[in-house]
């Protein structure tokens, strides 16, 4: 089994990655290695949101219940929510089905200060689209290379990407959607849509398969994150955050000379 989360190069197969590991962490040690990570999160947000040079683009992909919502909930709860963007793509409009794929999706890339997230994003578009055939397969196909000139122009322009699919084992999604099922205050997750997406669940596997290593440029990497336990999702996401702002060198802005400065009374 892969231990490493970044997907390498080549062609992906899930079946080689634990969704149950856990690098040796226990809940106990991953929560406190997230928390003092959280800190470090919080100061390095801040100075991308002072310096503005640059842009943070975060990509949530996974199956129902893989845990996206409960990603960004977690992992983003330190960060000054004026600095954070998060967009949730659903199922096109009418009006956004009238332009090209990624029209809606480039109006929500974050600006320069900002981190986005994309709770399901531009790669709907070679899943669902692909698995339910909302397209002619001539089209889904040549929209990896789209893709990747897209994802290259934002990366050119000063964001960072990163691309994190929640690997969850289908057991587990039985369990999740068992216990939202179980609880009435978790019903309005519940869609009962849901079901006919988990029977065509090889197909989507196949599907990300393609998407993982047909989109896994240097500058868009994709993560593979073991998501069967929440506290081991959270740990890897943040991590990964953590060390990427960390290579940003990021720096506060020049400011002017206060030395002098005395505030009247
Ligand atoms: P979520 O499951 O993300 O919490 P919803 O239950 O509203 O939110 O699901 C959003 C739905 O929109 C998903 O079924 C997803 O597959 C669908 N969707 C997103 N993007 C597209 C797209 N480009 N084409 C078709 N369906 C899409």
């Amino acid at each position: 089994m892969a231990k490493q989360n970044l997907v390498p190069a080549g062609k992906v197969k899930l079946l080689d990655f634990d969704p149950n590991y856990t690098g040796g962490f226990t809940k106990a040690t991953a929560r406190a290695e997230e928390s003092k990570l959280e800190e470090r999160l919080a100061e390095l947000q801040e100075r991308l949101y002072a310096g503005r040079q640059a842009a943070l683009l975060i990509v949530l992909q996974g199956m129902d219940t893989a845990g996206k919502d409960g990603a960004i909930e977690h992992v983003f709860d330190v960060i000054n929510p004026n600095g954070l963007r998060v967009a949730n793509f659903k199922v096109p409009t009418s009006e956004e089905l009238a332009h090209d794929f990624l029209w809606r999706i480039h109006k929500e890339a974050p600006e320069k200060g900002y981190i986005g997230i994309f709770n399901r994003s531009h790669y709907e578009d070679v899943l669902v689209v692909r698995v339910n055939k909302l397209v002619p397969e001539s089209v889904w196909k040549a929209r990896y290379e789209q893709i990747n000139h897209f994802e290259h122009i934002l990366a050119a322009s000063g964001t960072r990407i990163l691309k994190f699919y929640l690997h969850i084992s289908k057991d587990e999604q039985k369990e999740r959607l068992q216990a939202r099922l179980e609880d009435p205050a978790k019903h309005w997750k519940f869609n009962v849509g849901d079901l006919k997406v988990r029977e065509q669940w090889d197909e989507y596997m196949n599907a990300y398969e393609d998407a993982l290593s047909n989109c896994n440029m240097p500058y868009a990497p994709w993560y593979i994150v073991p998501a069967n336990k929440k506290w081991y999702r959270n740990l890897v996401i943040t991590r990964t955050i953590v060390e990427t702002l960390e290579q940003m060198n990021l720096q506060f802005p020049q400011s002017e000379d206060l030395s002098g400065v005395v505030i009247p009374d």
